[in-house]
C-alpha cells in the first residue's frame, strides 16, 4: 500500500513539474489522473524533411501531438501574428520566435512570410505540446515543436526531391514561340533555349515550316508534394534547319562555371571582333572630340581605324544585314543584326560587297575601306550597338565566347557521350537494363 501511494505522489510530482515546463501555470487537479502521454521526443536529428511534424515524431516512436491543420498566412501578417490567429498564447509566440532566432539567426523568412505561404500546425495542447513546419524557400522546410520536456525545438530540414530528364522535341508550324507552347514546354527552358541559339539562329528571319529542335532539360519534382519545383537546367539543344543542324552540350568546366558548346567544343556565344580589318590603327577613340570637319565638340559614337582605301572589312560576328547603302554622313554603310543585343555599323566604306537581308559569319569580307560620307580621309568608322545605342567597342566586355581549352576536351568529350547516351536511350525509350546490355554489347 505504501509502495503504491510513493508511486502516485512520484508521478504527480514528475507530471505537474512538466506541465509547468511548457505552459507556464499550474494544472487542474482533474488531469493529474491522467498519466502524461507520451510527447515528440525527436532524439534525431533528420537531414531531411518527412512531411508535417507528425510524420517525424511518429518516425521517433512518439505520440502524435493531434490534428495537424494547415492554413496559409494572410496579408501583412508575420508569423506572430498567424500563431495568435492559430490560438497560441503570446507567451509561447514569444518563445518560439526567440527560438527560431537565436538558432537560425540568417533565415530570412521570418522577416517577410509571403503571402498564401503554407502553414502547418497543431493547436497547443497541455499534455501533447505543439509542432509547426513551413517550407523554407524550394528545398527545404523549418520545424518547430514541444519536447518530452516542454523544451522548444527546432530544426531545418531539406526536402527530399528527385531530378527527371525530359526530351522534348518542338516541330515548327508557325512561329518558334507558338510551336513551343504546344510542344509543352516550360517556359523558363524555352527563354533560356532562345539566349543559347540566339548568336547562332535568327528566329524571325531563319526558321521554316517543318524545322525541328529538341531539347533535353532537367525538371526536380517534390517528394512530398508531388509538385515540380524547378525546371532546369537544359543539357542539350538541337536545331535541325533546312540547311544548317546545330548541337549545343552543356559543359561544366573545372572551375564549375557551365556553358553551351557544339560537338567541337566551340563556345555558343560568339563574340564581336574588336578591331574587323587588319593592318589598320586607331585613328581616333570613342568620347567627345573636336570634330575635325564640323570644328566643333562633338560625341563620337565609334571609333576610327585608319588603312588605305580598300582595305577588307570584316564581318564582326555571324548575323543579318540589316542595312546596306548610303547613309548620309555616314556615307557608304553596313550594319550588322547580331543577336538580339547586338549589332555592328561600318561606315565611310569605299565599297560594299553584301545585301540587306543576307546572313554572313564572323570574318567574312563585307566591304572596303574607303572615305566617302562626311570623312576628313580614309578610315573605317566601326560603330558596336548594344540595344539600339552606341557603347565603346574598345571598353565593352562583349559575350566571352571562349571555346574548351585543349586540357578540358576528354572531360568534354566524356560529358558529351552521356548526354549523346541519354539521348540516344531516351529516342528509343530503351529501358535501364536494356541500355546496359547495348552498351556492353558495343563494348565486345
Ligand atoms: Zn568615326
Amino acid at each position: 500500500m505504501l509502495q503504491r501511494f510513493i508511486i502516485f505522489l512520484l508521478s504527480f510530482t514528475l507530471f505537474t513539474f512538466d506541465l509547468e515546463n511548457f505552459v507556464g501555470k499550474k494544472t487542474h487537479a482533474s488531469s493529474i489522473l491522467i498519466l502524461p502521454e507520451k510527447r515528440p521526443y525527436m532524439s534525431n536529428k533528420y537531414n531531411f524533411s518527412l512531411g508535417t511534424i507528425n510524420d517525424m515524431i511518429l518516425k521517433e516512436g512518439g505520440k502524435t501531438i493531434g490534428k495537424i491543420l494547415k492554413q496559409k498566412i494572410k496579408k501583412n501578417e508575420t508569423l506572430s501574428l498567424f500563431l495568435e490567429r492559430a490560438g497560441y498564447q503570446n507567451k509561447q509566440i514569444n518563445a518560439i520566435i526567440a527560438k527560431i532566432k537565436s538558432n537560425h539567426p540568417s533565415i530570412q523568412i521570418l522577416r517577410n512570410i509571403p503571402t498564401n505561404h503554407l502553414i502547418n500546425y497543431s493547436v497547443p495542447k497541455n499534455n501533447l505540446g505543439f509542432g509547426i513546419n513551413f517550407k523554407i524557400g524550394k528545398y527545404k522546410d523549418l520545424y518547430v515543436w514541444q519536447d518530452n520536456l516542454g523544451k522548444i525545438e527546432t530544426e531545418i530540414t531539406r526536402r527530399p526531391f528527385k531530378e527527371i530528364k525530359y526530351l522534348n522535341k518542338i516541330e515548327i508550324t508557325d512561329n518558334l514561340y507558338n510551336s513551343s507552347l504546344r510542344s509543352k514546354l516550360p517556359k523558363k527552358i524555352f527563354s533560356e533555349l532562345v539566349k543559347i541559339l540566339g548568336f547562332s539562329i535568327d528566329f524571325q528571319r531563319e526558321l521554316r515550316k517543318g524545322d525541328i529542335f529538341e531539347t533535353l532539360y532537367s525538371q526536380k519534382l517534390d517528394l512530398i508534394t508531388n509538385e515540380i519545383i524547378e525546371s532546369n537546367p537544359i543539357h542539350y539543344i538541337s536545331a535541325k534547319l533546312k540547311d544548317n543542324h546545330l548541337k549545343f552540350y552543356r559543359f561544366t568546366n573545372r572551375y564549375g562555371e557551365a556553358n553551351f558548346f557544339d560537338e567541337d567544343g566551340k563556345s555558343s556565344r560568339k563574340t564581336l571582333m574588336k578591331t574587323p580589318l587588319n593592318g589598320a590603327r586607331l585613328s581616333s577613340g570613342f568620347g567627345n572630340r573636336k570634330h575635325p570637319i564640323l570644328g566643333f565638340t562633338k560625341m563620337h559614337r565609334g571609333v576610327d581605324f585608319a588603312a588605305p582605301i580598300g582595305t577588307p572589312i570584316f564581318a564582326a560576328g555571324d548575323g543579318i544585314i540589316e542595312y546596306s547603302g548610303w547613309n548620309g554622313a555616314y556615307g557608304k554603310y553596313i550594319r550588322i543584326k547580331h543577336n538580339n543585343t547586338f549589332k555592328t555599323a561600318y561606315a565611310h566604306l569605299s565599297k560594299i560587297y553584301k545585301k540587306r537581308g543576307m546572313r554572313i559569319k564572323q570574318g567574312d569580307i563585307i566591304g572596303a575601306l574607303g572615305s566617302t560620307g562626311r570623312s576628313t580621309g580614309p578610315h573605317l568608322h566601326y560603330e558596336i550597338l548594344l540595344g539600339g545605342r552606341q557603347v565603346n567597342p574598345l571598353r565593352i566586355k562583349l559575350p566571352s565566347g571562349k571555346n574548351i581549352p585543349n586540357n578540358e576536351m576528354a572531360n568534354f568529350h566524356e560529358q558529351r557521350e552521356i548526354i549523346n547516351s541519354k539521348i540516344f536511350a531516351m529516342q528509343n525509350n530503351i529501358k535501364s537494363k536494356e541500355f546496359a546490355f547495348l552498351k556492353n554489347l558495343q563494348k565486345n
